[in-house]
């Protein structure tokens, strides 16, 4: 790296903050910013400015939103209130829709049960989950949650947030499913093809 040049070295610097970038990749980013043209780094500074500024969490099911109120998700009345997906982050809403198989609503985690990185339930929005369903259950005009269906990875992780939705959810008197076949034992979603996907939600089996 080219000393004395602090500009540079912040920016390297702070690349090298972001996942799976380490310093050699850093620096290869960095470089390439410093060499683009004003435009693109003009449209990299406003979409970083606005990432910040214009998503917000959905107050219902906790994905991302740029909408003032409920997610494009929530907000769709021809999607199923009777079945609820449970995934860990935003993007696992991405991952289930690309599958094409399921119709009904979601709800984000923002995470899973790890000990080892001092996450505990209270940590995530399982709390707004069991209210979702018990307010859902209670309001006359809506349809209450018949399924949850648990979209998580099959990692210890996983294995342990599945373990506790279960036995809280079973308690309410709702089927807890989790999706099964053609997911590897220690698979992650993220590499799961959305025709596996789709056959694992399918194919999902009562916890
Ligand atoms: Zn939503």
């Amino acid at each position: 790296m080219i000393a004395h040049v602090p500009s540079l070295e912040a920016l390297i610097h702070e690349l090298g903050k972001l996942p799976g970038v380490g310093p050699k990749t850093a620096q290869r980013l960095g470089y390439f910013i410093l060499k683009s043209k004003e435009e693109y780094v003009n449209a990299l500074r406003q979409c970083l400015a606005e990432v910040k500024t214009r998503i917000h969490e959905c107050p219902l099911c906790y994905s991302y939103t740029e909408s003032t109120a409920l997610c494009h998700f929530c907000a769709d009345p021809k999607r199923d209130d009777e079945i609820l997906c449970v995934v860990e982050d935003p993007s696992g809403i991405t991952r289930v829709e690309n599958s094409g198989v399921f119709k009904g609503r979601y709800h984000v985690l923002q995470g899973v049960i790890s000990p080892l990185d001092g996450i505990s339930p209270k940590d995530l929005k399982i709390q707004p989950l069991i209210e979702r369903i018990e307010q859902q259950r209670g309001d006359p005009s809506g349809k209450s949650i018949k399924e949850v269906i648990l979209a998580l990875d099959a990692d210890l992780e996983g294995d342990t947030t599945v373990l506790y939705l279960s036995q809280m959810l079973r308690r309410m008197e709702v089927a807890v499913t989790r999706i099964a076949h053609g997911v590897p034992l220690g698979g992650d979603l993220d590499y799961v093809d959305f025709r596996t996907l789709g056959r694992a939600i399918e194919n999902r089996i009562q916890v």
